[in-house]
C-alpha cells in the first residue's frame, strides 16, 4: 500500500515526512534466511546489523522488509554469504 503524497508537494509537513517514510518502508524488499544452511559465520550481521542478528541457534532477522537505506549492505550481505541462504526479493 503506498500513501498518496499530494501534487506540488503540498499538505502539512510532518505528515507529508511520516508518508514518505512509510512509502520508502512498503517499497522496500523483503529478505529471507535459509536458516538450515546457515553456518554462523557472522558476516551477514558484520554487514547490515540492522537487519541481521546471529544468535546460537542461527541466523535471525530484525525485520524482513529492508528498509531503503539498508539495501545495499543487504545486497552486499547475500552476496557474501558463503552458503547462499541470503535471498532478496522486491
Ligand atoms: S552470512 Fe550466511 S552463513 Fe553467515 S551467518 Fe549470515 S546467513 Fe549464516
Amino acid at each position: 500500500m503506498r500513501i498518496p503524497l499530494q501534487a506540488g508537494g503540498g499538505g502539512r509537513p510532518a505528515l507529508r515526512r511520516a508518508a514518505l517514510d512509510l512509502n520508502a518502508d512498503y517499497a522496500a524488499m523483503r529478505v529471507k534466511v535459509s536458516r538450515e544452511f546457515c553456518l554462523r559465520c557472522g558476516s551477514c550481521e558484520a554487514v547490515c546489523p540492522e537487519v541481521f542478528i546471529v544468535k546460537a541457534d542461527g541466523v535471525h532477522l530484525r525485520r524482513a522488509r529492508v528498509p531503503a537505506a539498508c539495501r545495499g549492505a543487504c545486497r552486499v550481505a547475500a552476496d557474501l554469504c558463503p552458503v547462499d541462504a541470503i535471498s532478496l526479493a522486491p
